[in-house]
């Protein structure tokens, strides 16, 4: 059974191409209630932790490196199917590949900066929403 909650990230550069509110914009469009959110600047090793189960592929480094570059949003967002509703919403990882219409084609620079993150199934989503907020600060 599919789960109503999904995580997600607005990745340094579409934060500063003032890019946040326009996101925020589509993510109400497409139908998401937001259950948790705060702005914050990621450490390296934080960020080496939250993207830990991509430490063998050729671009964590450049991905670390790329997500503690500058501020972020992370958010719990809340809708039935949410993960797969979310990952359509924000279209395919490389940006050139993303539909029409979806996030990652308008907001997005390339693959590295590819302006947000979206969990890629139920547990990642309650993981990775739970690595940033308590129980105590999701509504
Ligand atoms: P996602 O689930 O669509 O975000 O894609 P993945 O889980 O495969 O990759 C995680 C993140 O790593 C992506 O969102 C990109 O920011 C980054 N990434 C993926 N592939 C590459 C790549 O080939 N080069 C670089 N620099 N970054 C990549």
């Amino acid at each position: 059974m599919s789960g109503n909650i999904t995580f997600t990230i607005i990745k340094p550069f579409a934060v500063s191409n003032g890019y946040i509110g326009p996101i925020l914009n589509k993510i109400h469009q497409g139908g998401f209630r937001i259950s948790a959110m705060r702005m914050l600047w990621l450490t390296r090793g934080e960020a080496e932790r939250f993207y830990e189960v991509h430490e063998e592929r050729p671009f964590y480094k450049d991905l670390v490196e790329f997500m503690t570059s500058g501020p972020i949003v992370v958010a719990i967002l809340k809708k039935e199917n949410a993960v797969e509703d979310y990952r359509k919403l924000i279209g395919a990882t490389d940006p050139e590949k993303a539909e029409e219409g979806t996030i990652r084609k308008e907001f997005a620079e390339s693959m590295r900066a590819n302006a947000v993150h979206g969990s890629d199934s139920d547990d990642n989503a309650k993981i990775e929403g739970s690595f940033f907020f308590s129980g105590l600060q999701q509504f």
